[in-house]
């Protein structure tokens, strides 16, 4: 299989150059997934990917834990084509899994301000699961604004706008494999 490497990328206007490398982010999620192996096993947990931008993390990180376990998805509405959070949340699809009594791992691609993350453990929790748990692959934890206990972190990030792995910039750029961010924003 071949991947998207480019060392810089121009997208919507904007240069965007290598931030995490994609040995890095392969490393990282192989951790991660020993640890959720090791933590939930016997539990049979459903992982929940958060659309869209968690597609590609979510498909890594299932192929990298080898206990039993099932996944669904929930949409949110994202960033819109903006580089910064509208301060909204809106749901634009529910999951379809049945949850009551389960292990929840929510997989998200990235924890900002926490706002979204914040609303969507306290709508699985209304399902009375047995357990939530939250994997994030990147975390801007100077951003934060609505406090969420986050058990799983890839890597904590400045707060400076990122994309590729998933992560769009006005729905661009999504096939990168790996972590790029704002040209003008790496060294500062
Ligand atoms: P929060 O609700 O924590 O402020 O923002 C979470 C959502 O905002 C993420 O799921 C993601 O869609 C979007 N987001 C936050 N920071 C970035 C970023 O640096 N790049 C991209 N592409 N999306 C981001």
């Amino acid at each position: 299989m071949s991947y998207y490497l480019p060392e810089t990328v121009d997208c919507n206007g904007d240069t965007f150059k290598v931030f995490i490398t994609k040995e890095e982010i392969e490393a990282r999620v192989s951790l991660l997934g020993k640890k959720l192996d090791k933590d939930f096993e016997g539990k049979r947990p459903i992982f929940i990917g958060i659309l869209n931008g968690a597609f590609i993390f979510l498909a890594d990180i299932m192929r990298s834990v080898s206990i039993p376990c099932e996944v669904d998805f929930m949409k949110l509405s994202s960033y819109g084509d903006e580089k910064v959070s509208s301060g909204q949340v809106t749901e634009l699809k529910e999951i379809d899994a049945k949850v009551k009594g389960r292990h929840v791992v929510l997989v998200e691609d990235i924890v900002d301000t926490g706002l979204s993350m914040k609303y969507i453990v306290e709508r699985m929790n209304s399902y009375d699961p047995a357990s939530v748990s939250v994997v994030t692959l990147l975390h801007k934890k100077d951003a934060t604004k609505h406090e969420v206990q986050i058990d799983y972190v890839g890597f904590e990030i400045p707060t400076k706008f990122v994309l590729g792995y998933g992560l769009d910039f006005a729905q661009e750029g999504r096939n990168l494999a790996q972590i790029y961010v704002l040209d003008s924003e790496q060294e500062s």
